[in-house]
């Protein structure tokens, strides 16, 4: 089959946003969902980008890929995280699938495809590349100055932990302006069959103006001059995709989607401070100001469990004979999880009102049927992820209305979207589905087999 797939990745996109919302103020996508089918696309757990996007494009969970999140447990001995980046990765995404068959793939923006991998066809970077005047982010070396001589310099990325709103709305259109237009030159003038782009953009958006457009978020001003900012930058998204849709020509299948979805986010929990307290990790000494927890602060031998901020919380109990210096007997495991979940979702707001959604404790083998790497023992979900994770200690409270990292208005929820259209997709209303079934999509329309360890079903 001679068929070509474009994806256009919209990290973050809420369908409540743009299918139930926006679709009208959308005409590009309007005229996909009418061509194809549309549905809700369910994120992997966590719905955290970089495992959602390897999940995505290798149909594995992230058990299966032994990657729980932004940052990972390198191994049972260390009780620190490490960044998972495109190393990380060891099963097979579309592109290494293609790239043995001689069907090229683009790949722009696809999270995590730092560092940069040698493809049949062509990779830009993801936004976890540290700086791209430093290091090499496209395959091959010499595409970088050829996108540069278009755009300038290429950006992965912007800092969107920030109060200045409108320096913020500005860097985004000024990066999606940019990175579309990388995407609109590479579709024309390389070969590919598959064509994967995630623009980044979208969840910053969300993460920046979220208590702009949601008038339960506890920041939430009526009539503010940025009210429209949000809808506009999806305007400005829809004309991108609508131009790159025409580009690609009528035998393209085309799939929109996104890694997860978005929801207000009222404030955060201080897990560790909540251990403390209930006796299940003690320090060495009483921090006098907040600080992240570091290993050599804790009294190992005395402790029982410790948590990692982030959107969400992993939760690791200190198990002795697997942790380095563990404390918990093996056999008591299941018992101390039960006891911390029964614990963690009694845990109430900031003003001692239920949380907004249930807080959902999910223990490792619940979730996955294989745990590879260092699986988390629990992933809790803080009021539904209302609420976030916070790993600091010594705060003084259970709760923070203010990040610890810095301004946040939104947190990811765990529906994402898909809009699929094209020759062989019955139009109509879409069931929804799974991210693992995305991959599995694309090898079908591809014309090509789909490996059994694939864990999705095709779309079709
Ligand atoms: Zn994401």
């Amino acid at each position: 089959m001679a068929r070509r797939v474009l994806v256009i990745g919209l990290d973050c996109a809420a369908p409540e946003l743009l299918f139930d919302r926006w679709l009208d103020e959308l005409p590009a996508l309007r005229a996909l969902t009418r061509r194809g089918r549309h549905g809700v696309l369910r994120s992997c757990d966590p719905p955290i980008t970089v495992p959602a996007w390897a999940c995505m494009t290798s149909s594995r969970d992230p058990g299966a890929l032994g990657v729980y999140g932004f940052r990972n447990r390198p191994g049972h001995d260390d009780y620190g995280l490490a960044l998972a980046d495109s190393r990380a990765i060891h099963a097979p995404r579309l592109w290494d699938i293609l790239s043995g068959r001689g069907r090229p793939t683009v790949a722009v923006g696809v999270p995590p495809t730092w560092p940069v991998q040698e493809i049949d066809g062509a990779m830009v970077s993801c936004f976890l590349t540290p700086d791209t005047r430093a290091h090499r982010y496209t395959h091959p070396a010499d595409l970088a100055p050829q996108l540069e001589a278009l755009v300038g310099e290429y950006v992965v990325d912007v800092p969107f932990r920030t109060d200045d709103k409108d320096r913020l709305l500005a860097d985004i259109e000024d990066m999606t302006d940019r990175r579309f237009r990388v995407a609109a030159h590479l579709l024309e003038t390389r070969p590919w069959d598959l064509f994967f782009l995630v623009e980044i953009g979208t969840d910053r958006m969300h993460h920046g103006f979220w208590r702009f457009i949601d008038p339960e978020h506890r920041l939430h001003e009526p009539g503010h001059r940025l009210e429209g900012a949000m809808l506009d930058y999806y305007r400005r998204v829809d004309r991108r995709l609508g131009e790159l849709v025409e580009r690609a020509g009528e035998d393209t299948a085309v799939l929109v989607v996104s890694d997860h979805g978005a929801m207000r986010m009222d404030g955060g929990v201080c897990v560790n401070e909540w251990l403390r307290r209930e006796g299940y990790l003690v320090l060495h000494d009483e921090p006098a100001t907040p600080r992240p927890l570091r290993p050599e602060d804790v009294d190992w031998r005395r402790t029982t469990a410790w948590g990692e901020g982030g959107y969400y919380c992993r939760l690791f109990v200190n198990v002795a004979g697997r942790e380095r210096e563990g404390a918990v007997a093996p056999a008591a495991l299941d018992r101390v999880c039960d006891d911390l979940r029964a614990g963690l979702q009694a845990i109430e707001d900031h003003e001692g009102r239920p949380m907004p959604d249930p807080t959902v404790a999910h223990a490792g083998e619940e979730l996955y049927g294989e745990r590879a790497g260092v699986c988390p023992d629990l992933l809790v979900y803080f009021g539904g992820l209302h609420w976030r994770s916070i790993g600091l200690v010594g705060t003084g409270s259970l709760h923070r209305l203010e990040n610890d990292t810095g301004p946040d208005d939104a947190n990811h929820a765990p529906d994402g979207l898909y809009v699929i259209a094209g020759d062989g997709v019955a139009p109509g209303p879409g069931a929804p589905r799974s991210l693992l079934d995305v991959a599995p999509t694309i090898l079908e329309l591809l014309g090509e087999p789909v490996p059994g360890a694939m864990q999705g079903t095709t779309l079709l």
